[in-house]
């Protein structure tokens, strides 16, 4: 009989439990549920109004459930009377089939239908603000090219290891932190494992970097492209897919030690890039991340068009060792379990489908992507990227009753942004 939850809270001292959901935007949803009600919160779920969170649903709409997965309780390494459940939406009796984590369930279950678990490592960068944002919180942290900038990392010393003394503490085996691109962005990185264990950890890693900068007095921010000329955050995945204890993409004999069902399977990333882009680079703000002119570090490391090469950081896909790639698309606003879900989708479809990648490219695509007029462009605003996901009969077909429900909200989305005035029509326009 597995333990129950409250039994588990006396152990270690926990007097709370978060239990916790992402919705379709990513934006993390709680009940905060004393240990004494855990027992029956577990079995039943907690009560919320979906209409409330971005869901597809109606203020009319019955009570959703959070069921919480108690493989996910984490003992918050920096306020140990609460423990973070991941949670499923439930309602009338069901899981919600557009809720995200229900989704990439849904696909993994799939997946390990044929025998196959895919095996992921995100690489989530981020920037250290001034509490109220607007700033780069280190004034000193001025060079244009503060990649691995040891001064400016250790006057950072504080956070970035309280963050990663709870990640060893947690289990997840972090292996190295360092200052990014942009003045202000960090990355820490852990090891990878199966797509829904670090999904859980992505979700929970940008919980806890924003509570651990607030308590320094400080904003940690995910966006993708919070300064215009800086470097912004992506999100790159590393995939592998594993049948058992073996990597089937890994290959002594394929090309760069990749096997031809990972070729397939990259193929399938590539042949569905523009609709990806509406789960990967989910926001507004994203396409001035991707698509980008020249920062003033001197590149912006994110892709522009779609094509995939070696150890080259250039392009939307680096293969930069044998059996895995790294898709380089996604970015900070990326939701943890659709990123999943998208990516094992298209990656399905290029295995059943048999997709060809086409033609590894070894060039600079900062500087010579012009001569490659075959390449297709990634989107150019979030309106593309839903369109393309609109037409997109590969992502509709593999995700199912979640296309339309995001489409649904993303189109409003987009509308309230495209209502705003802005400075710029008013600089461009006023002497028409
Ligand atoms: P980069 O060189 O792109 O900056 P990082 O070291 O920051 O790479 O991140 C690499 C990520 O890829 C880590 O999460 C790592 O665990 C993960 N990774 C390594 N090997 C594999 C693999 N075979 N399958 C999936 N992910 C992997
Ligand atoms: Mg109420
Ligand atoms: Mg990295
Ligand atoms: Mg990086
Ligand atoms: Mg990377």
């Amino acid at each position: 009989m597995s333990t129950k939850l409250s039994d588990t809270a006396r152990e270690k001292g926990i007097k709370y439990f978060l239990i916790s959901y992402a919705d379709l935007f990513g934006v993390q949803r709680a009940k905060l549920v004393p240990a004494a009600a855990i027992d029956g919160m577990a079995k039943n779920g907690a009560g919320f109004a979906g209409f409330a969170t971005w869901l597809d649903m109606t203020p009319a709409d019955p009570d959703l459930f959070a069921v919480p997965d108690p493989d996910t309780l984490i003992q918050l390494p920096w306020r140990r009377e609460v423990g973070w459940l991941a949670a499923d939406p439930w309602m009338n009796g069901k899981p919600v089939a557009h809720a995200p984590r229900n989704v990439l369930k849904r696909k993994i279950a799939e997946a390990a239908g044929a025998g196959l678990t895919m095996k992921t490592g995100v690489e989530c960068e981020f920037f250290l603000l001034t509490e109220d944002g607007r700033e780069v919180c280190d004034t000193a942290d001025r060079q244009t090219k503060p990649c691995y900038d040891q001064q400016a990392l250790m006057r950072r010393y504080d956070v970035i290891s309280e963050l990663c003394d709870a990640m060893l503490e947690l289990g997840w085996q972090p292996y190295q932190n360092d200052h990014e691109d942009a003045n202000g962005q960090f990355e820490m990185n852990w090891q990878f494992d199966e797509a829904l264990v670090t999904a859980d950890r992505h979700a929970f890693f940008k919980y806890m970097a924003r509570s651990i900068a607030e308590k320094h007095g400080l904003r940690a921010t995910f966006m993708p492209k919070p300064f215009i000329s800086l470097t912004g955050s992506g999100c790159h995945v590393h995939v592998s897919l594993w049948k058992g204890e073996r990597n089937l993409f890994e290959d002594e004999g394929g090309e760069l030690g990749v096997s031809e069902l990972g070729y397939h399977f990259l193929g399938g990333v590539i042949n569905s890039a523009d609709a990806l882009a509406a789960i990967l680079n989910p926001s507004v703000n994203s396409y001035k991340r991707i698509n980008a002119p020249r920062t003033i570090s001197g590149a912006t490391w994110a892709p522009n068009s779609v094509t995939y090469t070696g150890n080259n950081r250039t392009h939307l896909i680096r293969i930069p060792e044998a059996g895995r790639f790294e898709l380089r698309l996604a970015d900070g606003a990326a939701n943890p379990y659709l990123l999943q879900a998208a990516v094992l989708s298209a990656g399905l479809d290029g295995l059943s489908n048999k997709r060809d990648p086409g033609k590894r490219l070894d060039i600079n695509m900062y500087t010579e992507g012009h001569t490659v007029t075959s390449a297709k462009r990634l989107p150019m605003n979030l309106l593309d990227a839903l369109r393309a996901l609109e037409h997109s009969s590969v992502l509709r077909d593999h995700l199912g009753e979640f296309v339309p429900a995001y489409l649904k909200l993303k189109h409003e989305e987009w509308n309230d942004y495209a209502r705003h005035l802005t400075q710029w029509e008013r600089d461009n326009t006023l002497d028409c």
